[in-house]
């Protein structure tokens, strides 16, 4: 989970890292209450910032100082709205400004090249870090955070003296955040910490100007206060609803709802059901629902209804191998899914195998349930479904005429 600035910014100053006052704001006259109290601290400057989690936001226009409170009213009507790089801004940060006459880069970071911890710093940092990097990569120093000894102070040291800061007092204070950033790292459970532009100000002081922060959704468990940092707004209703009952659900683009049980099987079936869609107008896999392993019949009526309730969805494929899971109990959350939940009228193309699986297929051919097809492979089900998915993608949306289903597709070369 990637976090907003100022969310970055409450973490940073928990841990010491050193950071200004400010408060979030989603109106102008907000903004500029916000900017109000600042300037009675005794600022004579302050940053109105747009809160996205994508950078670039300066050049995109989305920074703005401003000098008075209602200045910063107007910073804010101009930035909240406004669309960086895709992002609607719904949210800004005010905060204390300061004159900056240095601006250095760090971040640390869980790299997946090296399998370990790099940290990154630059005295060069600013808004051009990117292009600086891409035009004098020696500009940046690179240097692997060993995991068992961590961020000490001398590890600090030599990233700092690598980043080309002299030896010094300046360097020694460098030093000392970039050992408070490895312990926002490491305390919270992110992969990514990053500062740009750490800054040094013209009276002196360091500052962590801007942060981000990504964190490891897997340590989650570890931090019950991390869930107040859910941008609740943004999360996709289905995925936390198959969240909830601990399954994994994934949006994707098309129209086939495909479910299963292990996230392997469900990922080939994926492969499968985008081939075969090329086959039968394009149609691909809208979702990704993982039942987990040993799943009930609850299970399977649960994620049936999760799946159909994805509007894009035009037809499901239900995809099961039984293992510890059997057929029959499968085949029976298909029965009761499909007989009790208003959602799951759509289309359900079924392969069973494995555990039980011909117990499964009974069951499924005695209820005879309407829009229910039971077919023996994996290939024979993905060519079924993406044909009844473009016969339906065929007609307008919302038309409760009763579909011709094709026969279950025979199967050509692969
Ligand atoms: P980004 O463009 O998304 O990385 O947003 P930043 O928060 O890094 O802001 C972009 C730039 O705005 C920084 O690199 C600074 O040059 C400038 N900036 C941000 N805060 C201040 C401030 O308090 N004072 C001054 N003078 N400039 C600031
Ligand atoms: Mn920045």
């Amino acid at each position: 989970m990637d976090l907003y600035e100022y969310q970055a910014r409450d973490l940073f100053r928990k841990h010491g890292v050193p950071v200004l006052g400010g408060g979030i704001a989603t109106t102008p006259e907000q903004a500029q209450q916000v900017a109000s109290a600042l300037f009675k601290e005794g600022s004579d400057l302050v940053v109105v910032k747009a809160q996205v989690k994508i950078g670039g936001r300066g050049k995109a226009g989305g920074v703005k100082r401003a000098y008075s409170p209602q200045e910063a009213a107007e910073h804010a009507r101009a930035i909240l709205g406004m669309d960086i790089k895709g992002h609607t801004v719904g949210m800004v940060l005010v905060c204390d400004g300061v004159d900056i006459a240095q601006e250095l880069y760090f971040s640390v970071l869980l790299d997946r090249a090296t399998r370990g911890y790099m940290a990154l710093c630059s005295r060069e940092g600013g808004v051009d870090v990117e292009a600086l990097v891409q035009e004098h990569p020696q500009a940046l120093a690179r240097l692997a955070v060993d995991p068992c000894t961590g961020m000490t102070a001398q590890a600090a040291a030599r990233i700092a003296r690598a980043a080309g800061l002299e030896p010094g007092e300046v360097a020694d204070r460098v030093a000392a955040v970039i050992v408070r950033l490895w312990k926002v790292l490491t305390a919270e459970d992110a992969t990514l910490v990053e500062v740009n532009p750490l800054a040094l100000t013209v009276d002196g002081r360091l500052l962590a100007l801007d942060g981000k922060v990504s964190l490891d959704d897997n340590a989650r468990f570890r931090h019950p206060d991390h869930a107040d940092l859910v941008d609740t707004a943004a999360v996709d209703p289905l995925e936390a609803r198959a969240k909830a009952v601990g399954m994994g659900y994934v949006r994707l683009e098309g129209e086939v709802g495909v479910l299963g049980n292990g996230a392997g099987l469900v990922m080939s079936t994926l492969d499968v059901v985008a081939g075969a869609g090329r086959r039968h107008g394009e149609m691909r896999p809208a979702n990704f629902l993982d039942l987990g392993g040993g799943s009930s019949a609850q299970a399977m009526a649960t994620g049936l209804g999760i799946v159909a309730s994805d509007p894009q969805v035009r037809a499901i494929l239900v995809n099961v191998f039984g293992g510890i899971t059997s057929c029959d109990t499968v085949a029976h959350g298909i029965v009761d899914a499909v007989t009790s939940l208003e959602e799951t009228d759509k289309p359900i193309v079924v392969r069973l195998d494995g555990n039980n699986a011909e117990a499964g297929r009974q069951i499924l051919a005695e209820a005879a349930l309407e829009g229910v097809t039971v077919v023996d492979t994996m290939d024979e089900a993905a060519q079924t479904v993406t044909a009844i998915a473009h016969t339906l993608s065929q007609q307008p949306t919302g038309t409760a005429e009763p579909a011709e289903f094709p026969e279950p597709a025979e199967i050509k070369e692969a």
